[in-house]
């Protein structure tokens, strides 16, 4: 029915349901949904989403609506018993909007409408009662005048304070009815006075006026801000709800009030709210007065009280979902006002979910779609204690969750010796690179200044399930100096800071934290998760204490084991420095030699924390500059360690510069110039998963190659790998089960993924590069601009953070078809950072992956979106190659 623009609810006429509220709003359409059930809810009608585009696109009513309005005001007149602008009853409105997302107080409202300065003494006759008649009207000029003829609030505001200073009242209660009614006059006035037009008296032009301000409402700042942050779509328009208006500012036997059918923030089953009586819903929000705790209405009015909590009840039965419900009690009579499922902390969320379920109110599938995956951050990582005052001195990008307190540092260096003193540290770089691995590890916090969601901080602080604010551009970091300024203020090393990963607000001093709880209903919820989902959940994990965590977090595996990290650790960046100094292939074979049982052991430390659980280790993948020193304090270190020249330091440092470092020298393309250094860590890793089988254990080793472009290349690589497997198992006499695959992460890999997997027996999808690559968007300088193609609504989400389903996942699915029509059981896998993002999960599992890799403290997030998305679009058949 594409014309029908208005639907009616209650008074026996209901047209809509709770399953129309793409139509009718959240509001509009629970409230039909109530109104079906024989809830008291005062009726009324509302007009459509869609009625609202049309207008919005044409300046004007569609035809018929105004009529269909008429209409309807008749059908409420008959219902209530009095009419719209009569003298003896009047018939009073609100005009409320209603998006079919919730968007709180983003839109604007107008209620009593319908008072002018006849229907006011007849609302005065007919409640006996002149201070709350002029209370009404006062209060109706106002917010008519300031949602329809955009006058500021701050006036009217101005008018009342100077009749209660002049009147010696403290409070807006303390004015007397005939104060109210001179003010109400002076609110005329002014409106005249300032918009130059007088005050509508006329009821059917203020409701008109009301309606299309609703309706224009959607285009506002605020709404369109709200929008942008919570990804809503523009063009959905809002409905607009004209609902009979109740009163709980009529007398003793009259309130107002919010409640929940369950605990918000813990979850307990126990009706959770507030009620004031004698009074308006503004006065609640406005906090003028403070509302008593709804057990009050028990003593009070305990039928209202019975009453209420038997529809909560069955609000919850209805919807199968905690309610959030405001309602308006009239002279002893209880209306519901609005219905809708409660916001919650996770705590509660997870709570409720499990609850519910042996309640046997929803059933374990319902219980695992209920909780958003995202909210699970807040179950897993230490908070700012809300409680605490804190002073913010800047703010950056939210990289990684948590909060963190701790003394500042410059350099990973000074992080490390700190921390063996037992000092809490705060890391603060420009951009941190992998020679801060070690300080980062040792760090409670990580701030830098520049970089974004997939830059090197972000990235390894996510892993290692520490708090990280990144691309603070506020900041002045001046490490030589060892100051920091930002916004004024100047923070020296050793200052006491605090982070909040959640918001990417800078504190100063110490704040308050909260340490996260892992209950058992989560427990009991992720089991059920774990039941439900084909996806797998690996780790991205280079250390065995990410290994543990890994783990703890539930990961069957690991995705992604960074070598480079490994390459930083004390004992190893010396021989990796020689290797990249040496002058010949001798020298270099040399230095490789006197890495090769750190890297053994690295790995089979791996092994042993992970079991028989498969180990996706990448080979060497960043360019070598990265490795090399950059002060000429740090390269006269270096050349005196390994008893060179600072000349050829320096040398080496010059030659190993680009322009382009993230498309240069880097990745297989090492090998292609430096063969050994992949025979050294096939070495490393096969006598590794030897020495495993030596005690009984079958180490299952994948080993990837990064940054492949082509199948030639790709071939170069793997033969190496091959070789050095086999000659490996020939000296120990042993067979060890290993796969060879590779990265896909440019895109022209992608399309050749047909030629690559004749002989690759694994892709993992490196979106981090791909997105970089796939958009030539820089993943570390980005961050600059992208907010404002967000802003403009040039792009809907960063594609470094969700993936970017329509050109990235396009290329995703390109690269999984031709792969797996050349090879059945070709085993396919993601670790870039959308491995624990919820929606990029959804594709993945939609596109029929076999597992997502992503840091250990995402992976209850990626396991819970893994099972939400198999309960969405149904199971598949995964890869069995182990
Ligand atoms: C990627 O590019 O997605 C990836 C996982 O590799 P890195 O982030 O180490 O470049
Ligand atoms: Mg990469």
């Amino acid at each position: 029915m594409a014309d029908k623009w208005i639907y009616a609810f209650g008074a026996g006429d209901t047209e809509g349901s709770a399953g129309m509220r793409e139509l009718l709003g959240g509001k509009g359409a629970n409230l039909a949904e109530m109104a079906s059930l024989g809830i008291p809810v005062p009726p009324g009608f509302t007009l459509t989403t869609q009625c609202c585009v049309t207008y919005l696109g044409s300046n004007k009513f569609p035809d018929g609506v105004w009529d269909g309005v008429k209409l309807q005001m008749s059908r409420l007149e008959i219902a209530m018993g009095a009419k719209f602008g009569g003298e003896a009853n009047p018939l009073l409105v609100s005009v409320r909007s209603g998006a079919r997302e919730s968007m709180p107080g983003m839109m604007d409202t107008v209620l009593n409408l319908g008072l002018n300065d006849k229907t006011v003494v007849a609302l005065e006759k007919k409640t006996g009662n002149r201070r709350f008649a002029f209370d009404s009207y006062r209060r109706f000029i106002n917010m008519f005048a300031n949602v329809v003829l955009n006058m500021e609030h701050r006036d009217f505001e101005n008018l009342i304070g100077a009749m209660k200073k002049d009147r010696g009242a403290l409070n807006d209660v303390d004015l007397s009815a005939d104060d109210l009614a001179e003010l109400s006059k002076q609110y005329e006035a002014l409106v005249k006075d300032k918009s130059g037009v007088t005050f509508p008296q006329d009821p059917y032009e203020q409701l008109r006026l009301a309606i299309e301000a609703v309706f224009n409402s959607w285009k506002n700042d605020r709404a369109i801000a709200y929008r942008r942050l919570y990804s809503l779509s523009d063009e959905w328009g809002t409905a607009v709800n004209v609902q009979c208006m109740v009163y709980g500012n009529m007398g003793d036997d009259c309130g107002t009030g919010v409640a929940f059918s369950r605990n918000p923030s813990t979850g307990e089953r126990a009706l959770y709210g507030e009620i004031l009586f004698n009074a308006q819903g503004e006065d609640v929000v406005a906090g003028i007065r403070t509302p008593e705790p709804i057990a009050v209405l028990m003593e009070r009015m305990p039928e209202c009280f019975s009453q209420f909590k038997e529809i909560c009840a069955r609000l919850e039965d209805h919807y199968k979902d905690m309610q959030d419900m405001e309602f308006t009690i009239q002279n002893g009579r209880l209306f519901m006002l609005q219905t809708r499922n409660g916001k919650r902390a996770a705590v509660a969320a997870v709570r409720i979910a499990v609850e519910m379920v042996a309640e046997g109110r929803i059933t374990k599938e319902e219980a695992v779609l209920s909780v958003e995956p995202d909210s699970l951050d807040q179950l897993l990582h230490p908070a700012i204690d809300a409680k605490g005052e804190v002073l913010i001195i800047a703010s950056g990008l939210a990289a990684s969750p948590g909060a963190a307190v701790g003394q500042v540092v410059f350099t990973a260096d000074e992080a490390v010796s700190r921390a063996e003193n037992g000092e809490a540290i705060i890391l603060v770089r420009q951009e941190t690179s992998p020679e801060d691995i070690m300080g980062m590890n040792v760090a409670q916090g990580i701030l830098t200044a520049r970089g974004g969601l997939t830059s090197h901080a972000a990235v390894v602080a996510r892993q290692m399930g520490k708090c990280c604010v990144a691309g603070c551009t506020a900041l002045d970091v001046q490490p030589d100096k060892k100051i920091f300024q930002t916004n004024g203020h100047l923070i020296k090393e050793g200052d006491w800071i605090s982070l909040n990963g959640n918001s990417g607000d800078v504190i100063i001093g110490q704040a308050k934290l909260k340490q996260p709880e892992m209950t058992s209903e989560f427990t009991t919820l992720m089991a059920w998760a774990d039941d439900i989902r084909t996806l797998g959940v690996r780790a991205n994990a280079d250390t065995v204490a990410d290994c543990v965590a890994a783990l703890k977090y539930g990961c069957e595996g690991i995705g992604l084991c960074r070598t480079e990290h490994m390459f930083f650790e004390e004992g190893r960046i010396d021989h990796v420095r020689a290797m990249i100094l040496a002058e010949d292939e001798f020298e270099r074979r040399r230095a490789l030699d006197n890495l090769l049982p750190f890297q053994r052991s690295d790995f089979r430390g791996l092994f042993e924390a992970m079991g028989e659980r498969p180990v996706t280790i990448r080979l060497l993948d960043p360019p070598l500059h990265e490795f090399l020193p950059k002060t000429e304090r740090d390269m006269a270190q270096v050349a005196a360690l390994l008893n060179v020249s600072v000349e050829t330091v320096k040398r080496a440092t010059e030659y190993h510069k680009e322009q382009n470092p993230m498309l240069g020298h880097r990745g297989c393309r090492l090998v292609v110039t430096f063969p050994e250094i992949c025979e050294m860590q096939a070495r490393a890793i096969i006598e590794a998963a030897c020495e495993m089988k030596k005690k009984g254990v079958t180490a299952i080793p994948e080993i990837m190659i990064p940054l492949v472009t082509g199948e030639a290349e790709w071939e170069f690589n793997r033969e190496i790998v091959v070789r050095l497997a086999n000659e490996v198992m020939k000296e120990q006499g042993i067979k060890v089960r290993y796969l060879v695959g590779t990265m896909m992460e440019i895109p022209r890999a992608c399309f050749r993924a047909g030629k690559i997997a004749e002989s690759a027996e694994f892709f993992s999808f490196g979106t981090n590069d791909l997105t970089q690559m796939t958009y030539g968007l820089s993943r570390d300088d980005a961050g600059r601009f992208l907010p404002e193609y967000i802003e403009k609504n040039l792009i809907g989400r960063d594609p470094f953070v969700a993936i970017d389903r329509e050109g990235v996942g396009e290329i995703v699915e390109i690269a999984i078809k031709r792969g797996k029509a050349v090879r059945k059981n070709l085993e396919v896998g993601i670790c870039g950072e959308h491995g624990g993002e919820p929606s990029s999960v959804e594709f993945c599992h939609m596109v029929k992956m076999d597992y997502v890799s992503c840091a250990p403290p995402r992976a209850p997030i990626a396991r819970l979106a893994a099972a939400q998305a198999t309960i969405t679009h149904g199971k598949y058949k995964t890869t069995e190659i182990h």
